[in-house]
Parts: C-alpha cells; structure tokens; sequence
C-alpha cells in the first residue's frame, strides 16, 4: 500500500463512514458522456442529472459526449477505476471509449468495465485491449434471466442472451468477468447464478433496488403500471425473501452482498473505497 492509498485507508477507517454504491468496487470513476441510451427506469445517473438540471427525462437517452474528457492524461491510481459508472458503453459510443478505455489503460490503470453488454462493443474491446487482459475487469450487469423484465425496466439494453453471450466472450478470451445483479429485477436470481456461475472469473455480486420510488419519482416516470411493478418490486424484496435467498445463495464462493443486502442479513459493510 502506498502513502497516498494508506492516507486514504487511514482517514476512512477514522470517520467509520461505510460505503455504499460504486465505492464498494472502486476507488475512482471515470466517465465522458451525459446521457445513455439505454434509458433504464430506475437510472441513478438520470435522477442526478435531473436533479441538477444536466439532463430532462426526455432528452436523458442522448448521448452527449464531452470531447475534453477524451484529452485526458490520465495518472496511475491505486486500486481499480469504474469505467463508467455515471453512462454505459453502447455502439452509438463505442469508438470514443476505445479512445477514452486507450488513455486510462496505457496509464498502467486497472479498469472495473462496467456495463450492460452490447455483443459489438465487447467484441470490439476485447480485440483491442487483448494485450491489457490481466488490467481489465468486466462486470455485466443482469438483474434477471427475463427478456420481459429486462425490456420493461431497460427499455433500450440488450436482452438476456445478448449479454449472457458477451460474458461467454469474454470467458472464452480469457477476460477478467463478474456479475452485478444490481439491481435485481425479479425473483429469478438463483436460476440467473445457476446459469452465469461457469464463466464468471471472480464474483456476482446481488443487490436490491434502492429508492425505487424515489427515483421513478425523479426520472419522471408516473405510470400506473411501472408503479404497480415497483411496489411489488419492493415487496418481493423483503427482508424475508432476502435472508432467504441469501441461505440459497451464500454457499457459492462468488457471491458477494451489496450494502443493501449486508445491512439486512448483519454482514461488516466496508468502511474502504473499493476493496471489498
Ligand atoms: S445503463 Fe446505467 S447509466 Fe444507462 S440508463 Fe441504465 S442505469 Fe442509467
């Protein structure tokens, strides 16, 4: 551990403060589009960019990109970068993030892709950055088995068999790959675990939908039939169905718990930025 990073241990575990949301991964992000494509309803990014009046509901599927970012001399940093965390990676992006992926890793940076996996844009990138495997690590995000779920709450992501398509990929070219099922989508997350496990190199990790409501609310999405499906989301998210479903899962060595899901079955939530 260096001093910077030791720093940084140091005053965390000073404040106690625990982590939560992408500082459970990593300890930076990086990103250079406003927008994305995928319009998922309970986007985070896009309640964000609302609230700050970056972004409305309806023009938030623009991908607007931010050409200084992709000028960026980046430094090495410690620990793993979460590229992106605030947009994805689609194919209308696909040629600036080589550009943006090419200057974060020729910095000798380590980069947590993380993404809802277009087949084009894999491909793409394992083609390119062949020679910076062991530096990449992909982390697919699949909240469900179920091209209707995935379809109502991701209008525009791929379907099931496109990104379980993209983690064989990856698999097969010797790539770095996890899971997050974050958020879960329906009750078909033991079967999802069942189905990825083989071709996962490192971890699934499963969380909750946090302030569904809330952010549905935001995103401007009023619906009665989205808020029908939400608050019966929400139920099926218990704290029963969690311990639950946490007994069924826990055996296997490359589950791991998001903070939603700690909090309910009394796991330590980490008070340091990516590295749980
Ligand atoms: S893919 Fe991620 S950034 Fe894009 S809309 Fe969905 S949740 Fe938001």
């Amino acid at each position: 551990m260096d001093n910077a990073l030791f720093f940084d241990y140091f005053c965390t575990m000073k404040s106690g403060k625990q982590v939560f949301g992408t500082e459970e991964w990593a300890v930076k992000n990086a990103n250079f589009i406003s927008g994305c494509f995928h319009n998922c309803k309970y986007c985070y990014s896009k309640e964000m960019a609302i609230r700050f009046k970056r972004k409305t509901s309806t023009n938030w599927e623009i991908e607007d990109v931010d050409n200084r970012q992709l000028l960026v001399k980046w430094k090495k940093i410690d620990g793993w970068i979460m590229f992106p965390s605030s947009h994805d990676i689609t194919p209308l992006s696909l040629e600036h993030a080589i550009v943006f992926l090419n200057n974060l890793l020729e910095s000798g940076n380590k980069i947590l892709i993380v993404t809802k996996p277009h087949r084009l844009v894999i491909e793409e990138i394992c083609n390119k950055f062949q020679a910076y495997q062991r530096s990449i690590m992909f982390r697919f995000t699949i909240g469900s088995t179920r091209n209707d779920t995935l379809k109502f709450w991701e209008p525009n992501a791929p379907n099931f068999d496109e990104r379980r398509d993209c983690l064989l990929y990856a698999f097969n070219h010797g790539f770095n790959t996890s899971i997050s099922c974050e958020p879960m989508l329906d009750n078909s997350i033991e079967e999802l675990v069942s189905i990825l496990s083989p071709y996962i190199t490192d971890s699934i990790w499963i969380g909750k939908a946090n302030f569904l409501l809330r952010r549905l609310k935001m995103n401007g999405i009023d619906d009665a039939e989205t808020l029908n499906k939400a608050n019966l989301l929400i139920l099926l998210q218990s704290d029963e169905y969690i311990k639950v479903l946490y007994e069924k899962l826990n055996s296997n060595s490359k589950v791991k718990w998001k903070e939603s899901i700690k909090k309910v079955v009394n796991l330590k939530v980490s008070t340091v930025k990516g590295i749980d």
